[in-house]
């Protein structure tokens, strides 16, 4: 690991607090923040606004790099990409980057952010947990991923990204600290400027975490992957569930809730035959019932090396007018990118692939 200070990594007023300690001026920070975090700048000899002798006291302490693409593929229709990263240490992150169109959400264009190059949690039906070995992304790899993706849509036409949804690789909670540095440094009106209320975070629990992001005083939005209304059922499809209860983990949605006025976002795949009986829907309406809660259903994604198949039209359906039955707001996501793996659960490292 570089033990050098990454320069992509800093809020402004670090940068700022820092250049003095190298001997640099302190406005010095305002410009490297600005080289850093609007651009895909690679080294610091790129910062040409910089004299050599300040670029040297710089490098003595700091660098900046920039992931390589390895892969770019577009979904027939184009309404999706998916963005294959390599790091320095050659460790590897898919992105995606979803295009939408049509009156409600003219010009969204959302970017689905990996927050690890793998996933311990160990969900059964995910594709990124078949990489157990993985390691935390850094804030600055975090921005630089969400630099590239917004570079990427411009390159196909869209004004860039508008939207973040931390739903790609991995797990954010375990991260949470990169990831909270991640949330200022995109927020920064000099840096892309993403707005938080168009930022969501996606997570398949940690009670305690959740907690924490409460208290962060951000607007951040919340989603948690629930995918079943018990705990027995829960703790096999997801086996990181195990411990703590679904009761402890609605008690933290609901601090999360009542904390920040953002309503939390229920994330439920359907599996057929497994999570989208009609007992199901009930149990889950009765459990989210008065909560103020928003419910996503999710048409599962087919992962070849797992059995969990995906529940057809009609149940999808179905499911969702026993839910409407309850005092909750049921979506059914339009599920995209499936012809180039880039759908909810289908991110991965693809090494051997490429
Ligand atoms: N670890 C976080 C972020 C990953 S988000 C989390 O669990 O929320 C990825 C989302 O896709 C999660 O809701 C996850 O449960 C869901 N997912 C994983 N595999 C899927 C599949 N095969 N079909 C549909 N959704 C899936």
């Amino acid at each position: 690991m570089n033990q050098k200070i990454d320069l992509r990594s800093l809020t402004r007023t670090k940068l700022k607090k820092l250049m003095p300690q190298l001997g640099l001026a302190a406005f010095r920070g305002e410009q490297i923040f600005d080289w850093a975090q609007k651009g895909a700048v690679s080294s610091i000899d790129e910062l040409t606004n910089l004299s050599a002798a300040d670029k040297f006291k710089l490098d003595a302490a700091c660098f900046l790099s920039f992931p390589a693409l390895i892969k770019k593929e577009v979904a027939a229709n184009g309404d999706t990409a998916k963005l294959l990263l390599e790091f320095a240490d050659r460790e590897r992150i898919e992105t995606a980057i979803m295009f939408y169109s049509g009156k409600s959400s003219r010009d969204r264009v959302t970017c689905c952010v990996s927050t690890q190059s793998g996933c311990v949690m160990g969900c059964k039906f995910c594709a990124t947990a078949l990489y157990k070995k993985c390691r935390n992304l850094t804030a600055g790899e975090i921005v630089a991923q969400v630099q590239l993706a917004d570079k990427t849509a411009k390159d196909l036409g869209a004004n860039g990204l508008t939207n973040l949804v931390y739903m790609g690789m991995g797990e954010p909670l375990l991260n949470l600290a990169e990831v909270k540095k991640s949330l200022e440094l995109l927020n920064d009106e000099r840096g892309l400027n993403i707005g938080q209320r168009k930022i969501t975070i996606s997570t398949c629990g940690l009670p305690e975490q959740i907690r924490q992001m409460a208290d962060w005083g951000m607007q951040i939005h919340l989603a948690i992957s629930l995918h079943a209304a018990n705990d027995e059922l829960r703790q096999a499809l997801m086996p990181a569930a195990s411990r703590y209860s679904i009761k402890e983990l609605l008690d933290a949605a609901d601090y999360y809730q009542a904390t920040t006025g953002r309503r939390v976002c229920y994330e439920y795949a359907l599996f057929k035959g497994i999570n989208d009986r009609s007992e199901a829907a009930r149990s889950l309406g009765k459990l989210l019932d008065g909560r103020g809660a928003l419910i996503n259903l999710i048409p599962a994604n087919p992962l070849p090396e797992t059995g969990f198949m995906p529940s057809d039209g009609d149940t999808i359906k179905r499911f969702s007018q026993l839910l409407s039955l309850y005092n909750v707001e049921v979506q059914i996501r339009q599920e995209r990118g499936r012809d180039i793996n880039a759908a909810c659960g289908q991110l991965r490292k693809r090494d051997l692939e490429v």
